[in-house]
């Protein structure tokens, strides 16, 4: 028989797949899409997915040999290596990277791949002899490498035996922050057939009067089995069984045996998902009727619509509808919300209509719980609809539908580290077309892009101008805060009149929402005598100042350090905070209001799942009057009682150095201020700024959406940049800095020789140096006329010839496509 290769996509930085021999006994057996497991340099072992198979011998003297396949069938479905490869090329980015991001790694296993014993499996058939002798190994409790398991047991492949490990539920990738493993399957226990009647139940008792023990196994079964009914639930598991009771499972066995008890297995999800009755669709109000059937309309003729509505129009009621409609032709949805913030409360607002066809993904989840989505998904195990973030384009879909994508201005849909760079948004469009689905984009605060595609009529417009049940808008009041400090009508970050109307909330039983776009304490601290300011020495930022932990932290790198008593400059003790985070005005909202609850929402907050959850649960339930956040305050979250919205200091988004900044200040305000006035009557925004003047605060004011659109496709058009052009930045990093400026120069003037004008730079990032690489910029501006993919090929051949001269071998080059 001839010999067959395979192409193989590993995960790696690696911009090709490599090819290797498939061994005969595989070759009828290896498709597209399948893991492999392969050898890659000395020594190490990788999963990587083929991505063809072939008979052509590739021209080297040696041709490695895929060690073993992992799969009966394939783990991707079309159309994912083409979108794969879509992604690969738009965003420059190499495929292994892609594969990277795509995979949850608990499918992925390599030779650092550490694994964990599960302690709470229970074993359902028998372990074969290679499988047992690697559980044993693990038998110490402690995580181990594939690599060292390979040593411990001796065998020479050992990744398809992990797998069916990790398949029957018996060890699972060790991870950080391990979320509490549930195993995912339950032995129950019922009473055997014949025993029905409180006759035959007496009939039993008799019979088992002179074994205490299984008389009281019973008993006790009884008992849980009633106590369960009544709280609606009626399956008794084995294992809480023995636990409650304290009886040993020999006693269990033993009423098995008399065919009393009768055990039985269910397949339980490791996910959270409680099972909440089903509710029908909200009656849609009629400017939503409006809107949605112009919807349904335009997405006959066009693949993209996009719905702008105002905060609280309906937007998600409308989605609501069009999934229902969806699912109804047998396809599938995928709802793209820009941050895990916004699930919790979607998840409850879909699962009441959903119920268990939802399936939620975000980074959040261990991976063990990624896993499960993803292979429930491959073998259409019920998911119809999934709500998730950026990453979730990357699912395993059957027949995606229709795609929404909920605020979509936001600019957390942008990866921006690592590789591959992409744009959920813009992805999730190309994904909808490569399925046959329709994309509907949402938001109250379009992106500038977004609206030029809908005004040019490259996608379609709707418009929601109401407020469910007509709500007004909320009313802005703007209070000038260099006025404030002047007359000293302040405390701390506080002017008299937010004071004033925080009390007024409190007193009526409202609640707060402040917004302060920095978390910490204080951003940086600085020295009094010698204006020494505490730097990272890794990366060319100061530290923030976190006063819980008295700690100073880097940002970027994530550095952190104990606040020195004296400055280490002048030595003097001098060092005090400067400007101020979220962390600080809880401090003094805590001073201002002792008797009020208040909480802060941001990144330090929410490290878990969990602490995210209770905090909104919280909030909803009114167990925090006053809400204090980031900007992850002000994203889509839907609050009933909030009237009053505070904005700390809005100099802080308007006076920020990027072509886009008047945009998101925009957005940041505007959709902060959504939050306020949701249900029932008109709220209150007090917007504290030190220029009261500036146009985009009066947009602010007048909810002028228009307007501030006009301002910025004039500046955009002025200055070229999106969408009149395209952006490409490169990032050139080195951890010499003087070989980094060379071949930045290098590139740049490569560039201008074929570019032009076009090529900008090399420039210095605002932060020069992270984690020790010293960092420049290439900006290229490209007229929309031009050809992107002629232009990346230049790039592309400019950066490998430098990169191919020894003297920058360690140079590393990324690029950012459609920078944010
Ligand atoms: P948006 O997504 O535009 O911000 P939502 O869909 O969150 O708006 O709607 C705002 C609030 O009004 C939500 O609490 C929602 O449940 C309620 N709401 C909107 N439309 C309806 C409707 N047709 N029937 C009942 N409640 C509605
Ligand atoms: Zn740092």
């Amino acid at each position: 028989m001839s010999e067959r290769f395979a192409d193989i996509i590993l995960p790696l930085p690696l911009a090709n797949s490599y090819t290797y021999k498939i061994p005969e006994e595989l070759s009828e057996s290896v498709k597209l899409g399948m893991r492999v497991v392969v050898p890659f340099g000395s020594k190490k072992i990788y999963t990587g997915i083929v991505r063809y198979v072939h008979a052509v011998a590739p021209q080297v003297s040696s041709v490695k040999e895929i060690i073993a396949l992992l799969d009966n069938a394939p783990i991707l479905r079309r159309p994912q290596l083409p979108f794969w490869e879509w992604i690969a090329n738009y965003y420059m980015a190499f495929i292994g990277d892609v594969y990277t991001a795509a995979v949850p790694a608990g499918l992925k296993l390599e030779s650092e791949t550490s694994i964990t014993l599960n302690n709470d499996f229970e074993a359902e058939s028998p372990f074969s002899e290679k499988e047992l002798k690697i559980y044993n190994a693990l038998n110490d409790n402690k995580p181990h490498s594939i690599k060292e398991l390979t040593r411990i047991t001796g065998f020479k492949t050992i990744l398809p035996t992990v797998k069916n490990l990790m398949d029957k539920g018996a060890v699972s990738l060790s991870e950080e922050l391990r979320a509490a493993y549930k195993p995912k399957k339950l032995t129950c226990v019922r009473l055997a057939d014949g025993i029905a009647s409180d006759e035959q139940l007496q009939a039993v008792f008799d019979s088992l009067h002179r074994s205490k023990k299984q008389l009281s196994l019973l008993m006790a079964y009884l008992e849980m089995s009633h106590h369960l009914a009544k709280s609606g639930q009626c399956e008794v598991a084995k294992k809480e069984l023995l636990e409650q009771s304290g009886i040993s499972p020999a006693v269990f066995d033993a009423l098995v045996e008399k065919k009393i008890f009768h055990p039985y297995t269910k397949e339980i999800s490791r996910l959270d998902s409680s099972q909440t009755v089903q509710q029908p669709l909200a009656t849609l109000n009629s400017f939503q009727k409006t809107a949605y059937r112009s919807l349904l309309s335009q997405l006959k003729e066009k693949n993209v619509v996009l719905l702008h509505g105002v905060t609280s129009s309906g937007k998600t009621e409308i989605y609501t509808h069009l999934i229902a409609e969806t699912l109804k032709l047998g396809r599938q949805v995928l709802y793209l919300v820009p941050e895990i913030a916004l699930t919790t409360q979607l998840t409850q607002r879909l699962e009441k209509v959903f119920g268990n066809k939802l399936g939620v993904y975000h980074s959040k989840f261990s991976d063990n719980e990624r896993v499960e989505i993803w292979n429930n998904l491959l073998n259409d195990k019920g998911y119809e609809v999934i709500l998730g973030v950026r990453s979730s384009v990357f699912l395993p879909f059957r027949d995606l539908g229709l795609v929404i994508v909920d605020e979509e201005h936001e600019s957390s849909y942008k990866q921006y580290d690592p590789a591959p760079r992409y744009h959920a948004r813009n992805a999730a469009i190309v994904l909808a077309n490569m399925h046959g689905a329709k994309t509907v984009l949402g938001s109250a605060t379009p992106a500038i892009e977004s609206y030029q595609n809908a005004l040019s009529g490259k996608y379609g417009l709707v418009e929601l101008t109401q407020r469910h049940e007509e709500i007004e808008l909320p009313k802005i009041m703007t209070v000038d805060l260099k006025e404030s400090y002047r007359k000293k009508r302040i405390t701390g970050h506080f002017t008299d009149e937010l004071v004033e109307k925080i009390k007024l909330a409190l007193t009526n039983k409202e609640q707060v929402i402040l917004f302060q776009n920095r978390r910490g304490y204080a951003p940086y601290i600085e020295c009094k005598q010698c204006a020494y300011v505490p730097r990272c020495p890794h990366c060319d930022v100061s530290l923030t100042y976190h006063k819980h932990f008295d700690m100073l932290t880097c940002h970027y790198c994530g550095y952190t350090t104990k606040v020195p008593a004296n400055c280490p400059s002048c030595h003097t003790p001098s060092l005090q905070t400067k400007g101020f985070g979220t962390e600080q005005i809880e401090e003094e909202i805590k001073a201002l209001f002792p008797e009020a609850k208040a909480a802060r929402l941001d990144l330090d907050t929410v490290r878990t799942k969990k602490g995210f959850e209770k905090i909104i649960r919280d909030f909803e339930s009114h167990a925090i009057d006053i809400l204090i956040g980031t900007q992850m305050v002000t994203k889509g979250l839907d609050f009933g009682d909030v009237s009053l919205v505070g904005i700390l200091n809005a100099g802080n988004l308007l006076f920020y150095p990027d072509f886009r900044a008047h945009e998101r200040a925009f957005q940041l305000m505007a959709q902060v201020s959504g939050r306020a006035g949701r249900k029932s009557k008109q709220g209150l925004v007090v917007l504290q700024t030190p220029e009261t003047d500036h146009p985009v605060i009066r947009q602010v004011i007048a909810h002028d959406y228009k307007g501030m659109f006009a301002t910025q496709m004039r500046e955009r058009h002025d200055f070229r940049y999106p969408p009149y052009f395209r952006l490409i930045n490169i990032v050139i990093r080195h951890k010499d800095p003087g070989t980094n400026n060379h071949a930045a120069a290098l590139i740049a003037d490569e560039l201008k020789k074929l570019l032009g004008s076009r090529v900008l730079g090399p420039n210095n990032p605002p932060v020069g140096r992270i984690q020790n690489w010293y960092i420049k910029h290439i900006l290229l501006k490209i007229e929309n006329a031009a050809s992107p993919d002629a232009v990346k090929d230049i790039i592309r051949n400019i950066v490998n010839g430098i990169q191919s001269d020894g003297r920058f071998k360690s140079l590393q080059v990324n690029y950012d496509v459609d920078p944010m």
